[in-house]
């Protein structure tokens, strides 16, 4: 289990990047944190990786103090993996040294048989012999995942770690990982600016503003119970109308064009989008905020429409 108690962090002891972070991380569990760019993301993961000393609170990795940069010979924790946007790769190994540098607790038989694991899954196949600095942007980032994974680490930590990765690979990764997760009781915690990605991978979401986490939420929540707009955002589109004394939030499914007893909008007709197995129709309230709603086509016929029944 990974605690970490009540930690805060400022730069040179005067800017003040988070402050009063308490987060818990089971066993065989993924708890994201969600937040704009700013919010202080990073630089949490850091102290968790112990690259940077806390001013304040500790962190405990199943009973161990992670241990500040200035108490060892080589900063960072052997039982943590890191990945993040700097990939701290040998430009001179090849990829496939780069991931066996990370496998010595292995026996040489069983180095070579993950090592290959890992090559596959990540689809780097055909650089393996490639030197880390002939590698692509997006080559680097899914060796730097494989050099992560076979560390074995007890926790991951990942770092807005799949912004150059396409959709399969995104998908397949996700199941790999998610599985060591349950089977090997991996623990791990994901920062990203991208809430939706954060729904699909977590158990657990944390949002984050300005260094401080706002709230804790399950993600089918995150997703149709938000308690802010500015928290909802982050997971889809979200609409805010004012009813009476009364802020309604609805999601652009979460409408209907009849209802009794409901809340009825007047509503005009802007443009539309076309998303593929969806169409996005946006509208000006009288108010003259917008709001967008989803459907099989375009809405430009509707002019009215009932909300939080
Ligand atoms: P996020 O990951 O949420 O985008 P970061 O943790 O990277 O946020 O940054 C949080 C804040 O700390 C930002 O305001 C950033 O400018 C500041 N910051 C990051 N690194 C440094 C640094 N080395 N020195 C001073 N301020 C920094």
């Amino acid at each position: 289990m990974l605690h970490i108690k009540d930690i805060s962090f400022s730069y040179n002891g005067i800017r003040l990047v988070f402050d009063g972070v308490s987060i818990n991380v089971k066993k065989g569990s993924v708890v994201g944190i969600v937040g704009p760019s700013g919010a202080g993301k990073s630089t949490l993961l850091k102290s968790v990786a112990g690259l940077i000393t806390v001013d304040k609170g500790e962190i405990i990795l199943d009973g161990t103090k992670i241990q500040s940069p200035q108490n060892k010979l080589v900063p960072g924790d052997d039982e943590v993996g890191f990945v993040n946007q700097s990939f701290e790769l040998d430009d001179f190994y090849t990829c496939e040294e780069n991931i066996l540098r990370s496998l010595l607790h292995l026996s040489k038989e069983q180095r070579v048989v993950f090592c290959d694991q890992l090559i596959i899954l990540l689809g780097l196949e055909e650089v393996r012999h490639l030197q880390g600095r002939h590698l692509s942007g997006g080559e680097q980032q899914r060796l730097s995942i494989a050099a992560a994974l076979a560390k074995e680490p007890k926790i991951l930590l990942l770092d807005e770690p799949f912004v150059h990765l396409d959709v399969h690979l995104r998908k397949k990764l996700g199941k790999y990982i998610r599985d060591l997760c349950e089977i090997r009781g991996m623990m791990i915690l994901l920062v990203t600016h991208e809430g939706e990605e954060a729904l699909s991978w977590s158990d657990e979401i944390y949002c984050m503003f300005n260094g401080k986490l706002t709230r804790k939420y399950a993600p089918q929540n995150a997703y149709s119970k938000p308690k802010s707009l500015k928290e909802g955002r982050f997971f889809g589109e979200l609409n805010s109308v004012r009813i009476g004394k009364k802020q309604v939030l609805f999601r652009p499914t979460e409408f209907a064009f009849e209802g009794e007893g409901s809340n009825e909008l007047s509503i005009s007709f802007q443009y539309d989008e076309f998303r593929g197995f969806y169409t996005a129709s946006y509208f000006k309230l009288e108010n003259g905020r917008e709001i967008v709603l989803y459907a099989d086509a375009s809405l430009n016929k509707i002019s009215k429409i009932y909300v939080g029944i």
